[in-house]
């Protein structure tokens, strides 16, 4: 068996004396598209920060690429290839559209290969390009997701995390922005570790979905069979 990218082991992680996350392990395999469902409060947002160093776990590892990373800063667990595109967007609203952009790769020096990035970003989402110069504080909120995912994707990630991506956004731009997604993974083979309340959208896109309730993994599976299990229909799905 090929070691996964990503694996998440036996974290807790604490917000004070409030524990949030209660043991929980995961893996992102290469390549893939991965999800973590639940209701709010569950816990989703606070595994992706514990994952990109916001936070740290007070027990338990996450291996990336084969090594530790609990512990790193934020901005070094970044360096390693994860970047995060965060629940709120978190743009910089008073800098463009290209500025914001330009955030998301400054760890990186090649300039060329920035500026093809950024092509391929506008490439992705052309309606940053009509608006690339215009401060992003006053883009609609489907178009500051647009800049959240593609600010991630400046990093050159190898795994991209994203929180709730379908927030605010109205079921046909949902779509949209789930299926450029699913490209991003398909065409530069990034992986994607995806946390939503949607539960329709996330599994249709993911390949493996992990459920958490009150900071526990309490199942497992392909998106296939969790679509079909009888109480991820009826808790999740709003189907009886
Ligand atoms: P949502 O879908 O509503 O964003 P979530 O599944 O992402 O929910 P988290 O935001 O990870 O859940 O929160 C998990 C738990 O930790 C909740 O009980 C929440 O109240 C608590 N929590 C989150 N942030 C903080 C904080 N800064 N201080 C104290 N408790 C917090």
């Amino acid at each position: 068996m090929s070691i996964p990218l990503l694996r998440v082991q036996g974290i807790e992680t604490f917000y004070g004396p409030i524990q949030a996350i209660r043991g929980v392990s995961l893996e992102v395999p290469e390549g893939t598209i991965v999800t973590v469902l639940g209701a709010n409060g569950a816990g989703k947002t606070t595994i992706l920060r514990t994952i990109s160093g916001v936070l740290d776990p007070d027990r338990g590892e996450v291996i990336f690429d084969g090594s530790n990373i609990v512990g790193l800063t934020p901005d070094k667990v970044m360096r390693r290839g994860i970047c995060h595109s965060p629940e709120g967007r978190e743009i910089f609203p008073f800098l463009s559209v290209a500025e914001n952009l330009l955030m998301g790769s400054y760890t990186r020096s090649n300039r060329d290969e920035v500026a093809r990035d950024l092509e391929m970003c506008f490439g992705y989402f052309p309606r940053l390009r009509e608006r690339a110069s215009q401060r992003a504080g006053q883009l609609s909120g489907g178009e500051q997701q647009m800049l959240a995912i593609s600010r991630a994707l400046m990093g050159r990630p190898k795994l991209l995390l994203l929180d709730e991506p379908s927030l605010g956004l109205s079921p046909l731009l949902t779509l949209q922005i789930f299926e450029i997604v699913k490209r991003i993974n398909r065409e530069r083979g990034v992986a994607i570790l995806l946390v939503e309340q949607n539960a329709h959208i996330a599994l249709r896109t993911a390949d493996y979905g992990y459920v958490l309730e009150v900071g526990r993994v309490v199942v497992e599976d392909t998106c296939k069979r969790l679509m079909e299990r009888d109480d991820i229909k009826e808790f999740y799905l709003g189907q009886r």
